[in-house]
This record gives C-alpha cells, structure tokens and sequence, in this order.
C-alpha cells in the first residue's frame, strides 16, 4: 500500500483538533452546572437568613399571645380577691397573682431578646443579600462568557468537521480504513513521526533498515512498537509543527 502521507497527517492533525474541541465543549456543562449551584447556594443563604426572621417573628406572636392570657387569668384572680370568703383563700390568691406576674416579667424578657435578635437577623439578610447579588452578577457574567466560548468552539469545529468531510474522499479508502483501524486502537492518533530516530509517540528506537525504506519509500510501515503508521518528519515539517504548537500555547 502507498500511502499518501500528507494527507493522513492533516487528517490525523484535524482529528486531534476536533478532539480536543470536543473534549473542550464537553466540560462546559458541568462548569455551568458548578456555576448555578453557587448561584443557589448564595441564594440558600437569603432565603435561610429571612426563614430566621420568620421564626423569630412567630415567636414573638407566641409569647404576645400567651402574655395575654395569662393577663386576663390575672385579672379574673384579681376580681376574685373581693369575692373571696377566707385568709386562706385570699393568700392563695395572691401567690397566684405573683407567679403570673412573674411568669410575665420572664415572658416579656424573652421578647426584647427576640426583637433585638431581629436586629442582627435584619443585618444579616441584608448582608447575604447583597452578596447573592455580587454573586449572581459575577457568574452570569462568567457563564455569558462560556456560552460565547462554547459558540465560538462549536464553529471551529463545525469548520474542521467540514475540511475533514472534503478531505476523506481524496484519500483511497483502504488507507481511510487502515487509518480509522489504528485511530480507534491507539486512542486517537493513528500517525507518528519519526523524530532522531525514534517513533515520536512511544519512543522506541526505529531500526536503520526500516528507517531507510522510510526515507526511500512510500510505503506503508508500522511501528513495530506500537504499531502506528511512521513517517519521516522533515526539518520543514519539524518547524512548521513547532511553530504552531508555540501559537496554540500563545492562544
Ligand atoms: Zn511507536
């Protein structure tokens, strides 16, 4: 089989390509997943903040409500005083008359301690309020910036899926095929350049004969190692590479 190498390289080069924007728009879904359980989570604060307050607020109904009460039993045990026949009644009388007032004194104790409670709880709202809003902001803006992002990728690699549409049929199929086969094998890279005598990906040592049937053939050999297909990398080739790899990292 001839091969036609510089046509499975720029198949093999917009493979990698594709891949790695694929493997790029696969993780945005999980970052705008982690970006709206902060946005949640800030909001949890809020709601949890203002849950307090409700509490406290019930509370204090509660102890209006029961301080009331025990006033009005008050009052009925007041009335009663004139109404009753013996000391003994008279004094039992007015013990109750001052555990209740007492009972209220405490009661209505509890009740300055809630509202002043409600203070710092009304500060804390607020706080975790403006919060979640710098919050929110802040992460919408960073999840606008994904989605361009993830637009701008799903471009990119709509292009190269097209280049790589263009490309398969000028290559003959065995060589598509042969180059599929090991693509899939060898996780994603069917090609490897022999570079200062070694293959390039799993840097073992090429024989000089294989070597030389490199250099003087196109024909297909595989790496006797890991069993991709070799090709003799130019000095053009090896600055063309390097000169893009630098502008990828630039990127
Ligand atoms: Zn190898």
């Amino acid at each position: 089989m001839e091969i036609d190498f510089e046509k499975l390289i720029q198949l093999q080069q917009l493979d990698m390509e594709i891949r790695e924007l694929t493997l790029f728009l696969d993780g945005i879904p999980p970052q705008i997943e982690d970006i709206d359980k902060k946005i949640e989570e800030s909001a949890l604060l809020v709601a949890a903040a203002k849950e307090k307050m409700t509490g406290s607020q019930k509370k204090r109904r509660e102890l209006e409500s029961e301080v009331k009460d025990i006033k009005s039993q008050t009052g009925k045990y007041k009335r009663q005083l004139n109404e009753v026949k013996t000391n003994k009644e008279y004094t039992v009388l007015l013990k109750e008359i001052e555990e209740s007032e007492k009972r209220v004194d405490r009661l209505e104790e509890t009740f300055i301690a809630e509202m002043l409670l409600e203070d710092d709880i009304q500060k804390e709202i607020k706080t975790a309020g403006q919060k979640h809003a710098e919050t929110q902001a802040s992460l919408t803006k960073e999840k606008e910036a994904l989605s361009r992002k993830k637009r701008e990728t799903e471009e990119k690699a709509r292009v190269l899926g097209q280049r790589r549409e263009g490309l398969l049929p000028t290559i003959t199929a065995d060589q598509v095929n042969l180059y599929l086969k090991i693509f899939r094998k060898k996780g994603g890279t069917a090609l490897s350049p022999v570079k200062d005598d070694f293959c390039a990906l799993c840097h073992v040592r090429v024989r000089p004969q294989v070597l030389n049937e490199l250099l003087s053939t196109r024909k297909l050999i595989l790496c006797e190692n890991c069993g991709r297909i070799l090709y003799w990398r130019e000095q053009k080739d090896e600055a063309e590479a390097e000169a893009k790899e630098a502008e990828a990292k630039a990127d």
